[in-house]
């Protein structure tokens, strides 16, 4: 009995659950939005100490700068390999299935997106005042404080870096502790998730735009079923469907955040007690995965810009699909780990291939069911990428 309630069952409970509640009762689920922004906030109260304590943790357990090195790269490789991967497996899908697009009507809408600058991004890489950053919640500042604040400590006089490091190592169990008291109430958070989503977009958008999303679908299953399943099993020698039963609880939570970074307390928590990976390689590879690695995001813009493109009758060369190829695997690596950032630096390979950005408007409708899917397997990439990495450092 204990089994079958266990949170993981209760949480996929909650979303079919929702997605009921979210058709049938949707005035009630507008209501109840207040709930699934309570679980949201808390999960994202967790994440920037988190972030901040096990990158650190990561750092000061390694036994040697040589070790530092070894894990950037490896973690660098299969973040970068495993995207551009995604990237190609969607340009070859829409290159076998066409889109048959003569009763989608193209957009002049004018779009909301911002703009994505790779030269914002660069400039925004280094953090000018750390406190403003914690306190705005920038992912990718923490991580870089937080790697130069591990190797100035880990040069320390070892009296103290114990002090230190004994600290932060108690900081970082009790932030996993809270991770798990919030993780209890997944089961209700993700109700009120799903159910509000379903009931503010509907789900007659879907239909319309059917072909694209079934396109989008196919991909993320090759990608996170086929391609990670095979780099996980040949590569990081695990057997995919024990190692996704250990972690289904961050992929459900990907799911229904469609945020991979207030999804880290959960993936943190599963691959360290339920997966057994080592805790230093997952306390670095998952909190810089959930910033970097975005393998489903990737898919998708790459689909999303083949897609526009046929809707507005324009035929994409070789050479401007690998323009798309190299685009969208960056557009990946930029994007932010929160709802709808693949929207955002979905600009930047349509400007490359020249399409227009109007373009973008029509497809917004299913963008959140779409980034459901897409954030899970972000997160999933994040987790297997943890394994892979872990597996090298053992040895
Ligand atoms: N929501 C995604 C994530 O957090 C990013 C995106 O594709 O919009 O991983």
């Amino acid at each position: 009995m204990k089994k079958i309630l266990s949170i993981e069952n209760l949480t996929v409970l909650g979303i079919i659950l929702g997605v009921i509640a979210g058709i049938y009762i949707p005035d009630l689920m507008l209501n109840l939005k207040i709930i699934g922004d309570v679980f949201l906030n808390l999960l994202k109260m967790i994440v920037i100490p988190l972030i901040f304590v096990s990158i650190f943790m990561s750092i000061a357990s390694l036994s040697s700068s040589d070790d530092l090195k070894n894990m950037g790269i490896k973690a660098f490789l299969y973040y970068v390999s495993t995207t551009a991967l995604a990237v190609l497996t969607g340009i070859i899908i829409t290159n076998i299935i066409q889109f048959d697009v003569s009763d989608i009507s193209r957009s002049e809408e004018a779009i909301k997106v911002n703009h994505f600058t790779w030269e914002s991004f660069i400039n925004n890489l280094i953090p000018s005042n750390i406190f403003q950053s914690f306190a705005e919640g920038k992912a990718i500042h923490v991580i870089i404080f937080s790697i130069l604040f591990a190797i100035a400590v880990v040069g320390l006089a070892n009296r103290k870096k114990e002090i230190i490091v004994g600290f932060f190592d108690g900081a970082n169990d009790a932030f996993l502790k809270i991770a798990r008291w919030i993780i209890a109430l997944s089961p209700i958070g993700v109700f009120a998730l799903i159910g509000y989503v379903v009931a503010d977009k509907g789900i007659g958008v879907i239909i319309s735009l059917w072909q694209y999303v079934v396109v989008v679908l196919i991909g993320i299953f090759i990608h996170a079923v086929i391609n990670l399943g095979l780099i996980a099993y040949i590569v990081g020698k695990v057997n995919p469907f024990k190692y996704f039963k250990q972690v289904r609880e961050a992929l459900l939570i990907a799911f229904s955040t469609c945020s991979s970074s207030a999804t880290l307390p959960v993936s943190l928590e599963v691959a360290t007690e339920k997966a057994k990976v080592d805790k230093k390689v997952a306390g670095f590879v998952l909190p810089l995965g959930a910033t970097v690695n975005m393998d489903g995001t990737a898919l998708y813009e790459a689909v999303a810009a083949v897609f526009i493109a046929s809707v507005y009758g324009i035929e994409l060369s070789l050479f401007q699909q690998i323009i798309v190829f190299i685009t969208a695997t960056l557009a990946a690596i930029g994007a932010a780990s929160i709802p709808s950032a693949g929207l955002v630096t979905m600009t930047l390979v349509f400007s490359a291939v020249g399409l227009p950005l109007e373009g973008i408007a029509l497809i917004i409708a299913v963008d959140r069911f779409l980034d459901m899917f897409r954030t899970a397997t972000n997160v999933w990439g994040d987790l297997i990428g943890a394994k892979v990495v872990a597996r090298f450092m053992n040895k």
